[in-house]
């Protein structure tokens, strides 16, 4: 398969940054164009811009909303811009009783909760792959927590103030993924008593999971819980996306990067 771009300045090959909704990559690609020029290439309808993170190559890209939409965004950053490793940043609903709106879960595994090929295969698990959960990269994952944690210590009481939160937890764990907005009380009753362990549900982070299984490509994803997927999670999310998911990606992806430098 052709490459469209290496990406890489030099010989290091970039990291792959992804968000499902702008507001989910908070002023990164802002901070790429004001530390040096910024490359957009367009490819299978997403936009992907090349460029650096105090020195470091990145990729960074939308992939909107949805596992098909996710895995095909992943896909070509690892095919066409040769990435060596995926972090994805965004928004969940709550799933798991101790996680509140504010807090962080950084995922260890990943499922999809609506695969189900039983009985010829178990439930969530992918057919013919043999695996329902798939691992999110270890250190990788280790990374995204020790600077979702310094965000916390440095920032979280600021944060609470201005937004009328409690101080943000940092959950590790599993993070549950599905085409389904999931906003009523009977749907998340049924998630948690299908999978007594997830933490937060959404839309796009098994299928990345996936993907970086098959191709051998690091991952890990974050998210800030934005509604508690139940009848008011609409109305949580749209405000929670609004005006304060941008100042958590900020902080968390500002500290992840400048760790990795
Ligand atoms: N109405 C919105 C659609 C949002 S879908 C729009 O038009 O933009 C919700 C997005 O946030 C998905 O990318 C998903 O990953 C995440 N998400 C947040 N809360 C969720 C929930 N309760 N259920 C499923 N996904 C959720």
């Amino acid at each position: 398969m052709s490459n469209v771009q290496s990406g890489a300045t030099g010989t290091r090959r970039p990291l792959g940054i992804m968000a499902a909704l702008p507001q989910e990559l908070g002023d990164l690609i802002d901070a790429m164009r004001a530390e040096a020029s910024v490359r957009t290439v367009t490819h299978g309808r997403r936009d992907y811009h090349l460029g650096t993170v105090q020195g470091a190559p990145c990729v960074v890209t939308l992939a909107r909303i949805g596992k098909v939409a996710a895995a095909a965004t992943v896909s070509a950053l690892i095919h066409a811009f040769d990435v060596e490793a995926v972090v994805f940043t965004g928004v969940a609903g709550g799933v798991g009783r101790e996680v509140r709106i504010g807090d962080i879960v950084v995922a260890d595994t990943l499922t999809q909760h609506d695969l189900d090929a039983s009985p010829l295969f178990p439930c969530f698990e992918v057919p013919l792959l043999g695996i329902a959960r798939f691992a999110a990269d270890q250190a990788l994952a280790d990374e995204l927590a020790t600077a979702t944690e310094r965000f916390v210590a440095e920032e979280g009481h600021a944060l609470a103030a201005r937004f009328g939160t409690q101080l943000p937890q940092v959950h590790r764990g599993l993070i549950i993924s599905g085409d389904q907005f999931v906003a009523s009380a009977t749907a998340v009753a049924a998630l948690r008593e299908a999978l007594p362990d997830a933490l937060a549900v959404e839309m796009e982070g098994a299928a990345i999971a996936q993907v970086c299984h098959e191709y051998g490509v690091p991952c890990a994803i974050v998210r800030t819980i934005s509604d508690t997927a139940d009848a008011h999670a609409p109305a949580s999310f749209t405000s929670f996306l609004a005006e304060i998911a941008g100042a958590y990606s900020n902080g968390i992806l500002k500290r992840f990067l400048q760790a990795r430098v």
